[in-house]
């Protein structure tokens, strides 16, 4: 079987098997590409939507946690470069609570914003009109677009890993008209991914298809045909859902469990340890260039 990532034919070795987090509590195995480096779910259900039943996804948390998230995606919204007199169109796949999108309204862009829900997000619902949402299928994204010109730039924060093939998909959009993609993905050449194994909260299988490293991820870039413009990391509250992860995967019960999820109190107060750690997601900001 060859690499989905880098094309490699190389046999996939297992590394681990870890549990879903979900009412399914179905182990999945994690297998790891010796070429590039890029681990990956080795047998992903047929269904995925089984798993992506409660999840809180649209919450935002405490007043404390969207302050803190609102200053991070102001500083990720202005890594978004194009001049300021051409095409501005976006679409932002996978928007959650529409914050992000919100932002990039607000700082100039024509936005629309995309997700497997069916109801607007609340946020959104409250802009005015200025954003236009639209349901997508994640199993089919580039057929469940709207038909017509396909904006200039795709955002896909915390997207790409939940894909079945993402270097098809980044294909898909510029072959589309697409001009820039900004990506953002769980880091997994972090220390957390050492210290916590496979109960490091970026191991969410199987919505989390794929585990990506700095080198995996500027391979999906080249194979798609883009050029890396600008990248980075970021630093986000992992530790405290990590040890939520060990906790859950050690059978811990679900009351002790609970009190560390994303959004909730420790999981705040929890943050200045990741500060102490950074850079546990990557970025990439791409063009394309004739
Ligand atoms: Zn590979």
């Amino acid at each position: 079987m060859a690499c989905l990532i880098c094309g490699a034919k190389r046999e996939i070795q297992e590394l681990f098997s870890v549990r879903a987090y979900s009412q399914l509590r179905v182990e999945f195995k994690v297998g790891f590409c010796a070429v590039c480096g890029v681990k990956m779910v080795m047998d992903p259900p047929k269904d995925l939507s089984l798993y992506y039943e409660n999840t809180r996804m649209r919450e935002s948390g405490n007043p404390f946690f969207r302050l803190a998230k609102n200053f991070l995606l102001s500083t990720e919204a202005n890594r978004i470069i194009v001049g300021q007199n051409e095409d501005r169109s976006l679409i932002d796949i996978g928007c959650g609570s529409g914050d992000f999108s919100h932002i990039l309204s607000r700082k100039g862009f024509k936005v629309i914003s995309a997700d497997a829900v069916e109801t607007v997000p609340k946020l959104l619902e409250s802009t005015g009109g200025d954003i236009n949402y639209i349901q997508i299928n994640f199993a089919d994204i580039l057929n469940s677009l709207p038909k017509g010109k396909m904006p200039r730039i795709v955002v896909l924060r915390h997207v790409l890993e939940h894909l079945i093939d993402p270097v098809d998909v980044l294909k898909g959009f510029v072959n589309a008209g697409a001009e820039y993609i900004y990506i953002a993905v769980p880091n997994h050449d972090h220390i957390l991914d050492r210290l916590f194994g496979k109960n490091f909260c970026g191991y969410d299988v199987p919505r989390h298809l794929w585990f990506f490293g700095k080198n995996s991820l500027l391979k999906v870039a080249e194979r798609a045909g883009l050029t890396v413009l600008s990248n980075g990391v970021d630093t986000v509250p992992m530790v405290c859902a990590s040890f939520c992860r060990y906790l859950y995967n050690s059978s811990f019960p679900s009351l002790i469990v609970d009190r560390f999820l994303n959004g909730g109190v420790i999981n705040t107060i929890s943050f200045p340890l990741d500060v102490l750690i950074p850079g546990n997601v990557r970025w990439l900001f791409m063009g394309k260039f004739r």
